[in-house]
């Protein structure tokens, strides 16, 4: 029978490009949605940005540019990974899309309906400055338990005590260094707690093998609760006005909390893929036998199994009936560190030439269904490669289909098939259980059960030596059944690393002649006189020395830097340049001779500056979030004098004053303008 599947993989925040992590748990689910396409599935796999939220905000304001800009610019860079990683996405959409805001606010207004959402009054601390509540990563001051300074709101970095944003020691706001006020708010809660949630969660959460097991038991500790207060809390969904997010229905100034909406993207990406190709959403979701299942990283599991299911049960929409936790990547055995030298940048891998297969075979043979972390290590890397890869699977065309072309014309020879043919009926019986182990998510074991079977190919070619053959013109129908015998063993080793090598089983269908080989196709040999097309060499060895250039840099293209393992470290630095290209930027000292509020903008200042010309400049720039125009009036600070002018919604912009930010914009939104030391003049170039 025919499944119809709808599968996901998390929805990664738009702030960022993409990290190894994320092409990971995308090779992890592309593999087993390419296993069921070729199974004969129906699948709708999607993805979209999650482009919601406070950081994103604060990025876009620091950018000058509308937050639906900032995550456009991030979304258009997706592309180039997902295609280079033969990542075959349906749909990719946004967060941020029609389908969104309606979908949130249909399941909002249903759960309200049934009683599940309730409000309360909170105080919270709030920047009087910049007019908006602030998150916790927002707040800094003394850790109130060993008094370190500049530790966050929630946590200190140096005793690891977590505690209130209240309980800070002079506090003040990353944002504009302010100090921080309680001020109190109504927010909306869903009710987690209610009875009906936690019966419902237990049953779904602990039945039918829906979760791996380490999952299912983190949820019974959940549901069950430790200690004091035992059980679920209810969920804080609303955040205030300025919030990048979706409005909640009839409270105006109130937004849904990202997480809230971050999830239903999935549905709003299939329902915008939906619309766009024809089909009925409403009717797939409604088909009781479509399966949802959503792949995610073990960090989100709380949102996936706990949030996500309660919210779309209580609202009337399928819930999802799988969840599949993955471990994290780490690199010779350490987590992703750029100032290591163990980052490492899909772009960049890309950008060197590795082979994409390379990678996504790699990552099958380490991933199994648990949730664990996977180790990239080069040495192991190139022995997968070369020695399995290479050795064991390539290396079978390389031998026989050469002869066929030069000797027999390109022509496949079957007269001596037999229906007991041992050795092929052993191939193809292997079928089943690798099929198996590919819809369990046991890549590693699915790899290593065709590889067990290359193995068995090599053993025939070293037992009968097709190179000996070829010496002796009598020996040539030996020869031709011996290279037709190999090459319909590499056609079915090809069907058994087709969902992990999607690329190279399209070059091995072209050069054997054959329609896209799907998993039925294993029990349907090549027929005798079939015509294949000369061999060409499929795939490169790898050199380990290639990693010295993959730890070498962050490509350029790749400057806006990971947020999750990187908070600690300091932006990458930029390729190096020449003192000729610095030479290109003209800087200049500039006077600050007029500041002011840009109407219709929240993140624009409007600044007049003076560089000696004879004249003022209309700079835009977007530090109204750090600055009020009267801070700056007056001061000197430094200038791009020859960047082309560009024409912006509120006037021409006649430059770009320099400003200092972390790389991190999460943990660290601040924005610090430069200033010129006294003496400095207008007009004075920087060099
Ligand atoms: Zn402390």
């Amino acid at each position: 029978m025919t499944r119809k599947l709808f599968v996901t993989t998390a929805l990664p925040y738009a702030n960022a490009p993409f990290h190894l992590g994320h092409i990971m748990e995308y090779i992890q689910a592309d593999i087993w949605v390419r296993h069921q396409r070729m199974s004969g599935n129906e699948v709708h796999f999607v993805g979209a940005d999650d482009a919601h939220g406070a950081p994103i905000m604060i990025a876009a304001e620091k950018a000058g540019i509308t937050p639906q800009e900032f995550v456009a610019q991030i979304a258009a860079g997706r592309k180039q990974y997902l295609d280079g990683f033969h990542i075959q996405f349906d749909n990719w959409h946004s967060t941020d899309g029609p389908e969104n805001h309606a979908l949130s606010q249909d399941i909002y207004r249903k759960l309200k309906a049934a009683g599940f959402i309730t409000s309360k009054t909170i105080e919270q601390f709030f920047d009087p400055v910049k007019n908006m509540f602030l998150p916790d990563r927002y707040i800094k001051g003394e850790c109130p338990k060993c008094g370190a300074k500049d530790q966050y709101g929630d946590s200190c970095e140096v005793c690891s005590a977590v505690y209130a944003p209240t309980e800070v020691i002079n506090p003040y706001s990353v944002l504009t260094g302010a100090t921080p006020v309680m001020k109190s708010s109504e927010h909306f809660f869903f009710k987690l707690s209610d009875q009906q949630c936690v019966d419902f969660l237990r049953g779904w959460a602990l039945q039918d093998n829906r979760l791996q097991s380490e999952v299912a038991n983190k949820c019974r500790e959940w549901l069950d609760g430790e200690g004091e207060g035992s059980g679920l809390g209810d969920w804080d969904i609303s955040r205030d006005a300025p919030y990048f997010g979706i409005e909640i229905p009839d409270q105006p100034g109130k937004y849904f909390y990202v997480w809230l909406d971050a999830p239903v993207g999935y549905l709003a990406s299939l329902k915008n893929y939906f619309d766009k190709t024809g089909r009925n959403f409403d009717a797939f979701m409604a088909d009781p036998t479509t399966e949802q299942i959503h792949f995610i990283g073990k960090d989100i599991t709380y949102f996936h199994t706990l949030f996500w299911p309660a919210m779309l049960k209580f609202s009337g929409y399928k819930v999802p009936d799988n969840v599949y936790a993955h471990g994290f990547v780490t690199v010779s055995g350490e987590k992703m560190s750029k100032s290591r030298g163990t980052g490492i940048s899909p772009l960049r891998y890309l950008e060197i030439g590795m082979n994409p297969e390379w990678l996504r075979y790699y990552f099958a043979a380490k991933l199994n269904a648990k949730v664990e972390d996977l180790d990239l290590n080069p040495d192991d890397f190139v022995a997968r490669v070369n020695s399995d890869l290479i050795g064991k699977y390539i290396n079978i065309a390389s031998r026989a289909a050469g002869f066929i072309s030069k000797r027999f014309n390109g022509v496949i020879n079957t007269t001596w098939a037999t229906s007991d043919d041992a050795f092929l009926s052993n191939l193809r019986t292997a079928a089943p259980e690798i099929q198996a182990l590919f819809e369990a998510r046991e890549y590693g074991k699915a790899l290593r059960a065709a590889m067990e079977q290359a193995d068995l190919v090599n053993a025939y070619v070293d037992a009968n030596k097709p190179w000996e053959l070829a010496k002796k013109p009598e020996n040539d129908a030996k020869l031709q059944e011996v290279c037709s015998r190999l090459l319909e063993a590499f056609r079915i080793l090809t069907i058994f690393l087709k969902p992990v090598l999607p690329q190279l089983a399209t070059q091995v269908e072209a050069q054997l002649n054959l329609a896209p080989l799907q998993w039925a196709d294993v029990t349907s040999p090549m027929p005798d006189q079939h015509q294949i097309h000369p061999y060409t060499h499929l795939m490169q060895r790898v050199d380990l020395k290639i990693f010295d250039q993959l730890f070498d840099a962050p490509t350029a293209s790749e400057a806006a830097p990971t947020t999750t393992e990187t908070s600690s470290q300091i932006e990458p630095l930029a390729e190096e340049i020449k003192i000729d290209d610095f030479a290109k930027v003209d800087l200049r000292i500039a006077k600050i001779v007029n500041c002011e509020h840009v109407e219709g903008s929240d993140k624009l200042l409007r600044l007049t500056l003076d560089i000696g010309e004879g004249r003022t400049r209309n700079v835009f720039s977007g530090i109204k979030s750090a600055y009020q125009p009267e801070q700056l009036i007056g001061k000197f600070t430094v200038m791009v004098a020859n960047l082309a002018p560009r024409k912006m919604k509120f006037g021409m912009s006649e430059g770009m004053v320099l400003a200092a930010s972390a790389a991190d914009e999460k943990t660290n939104p601040g924005l610090y303008i430069l200033e010129a030391w006294p003496g400095a003049q207008p007009g004075m170039r920087v060099r």
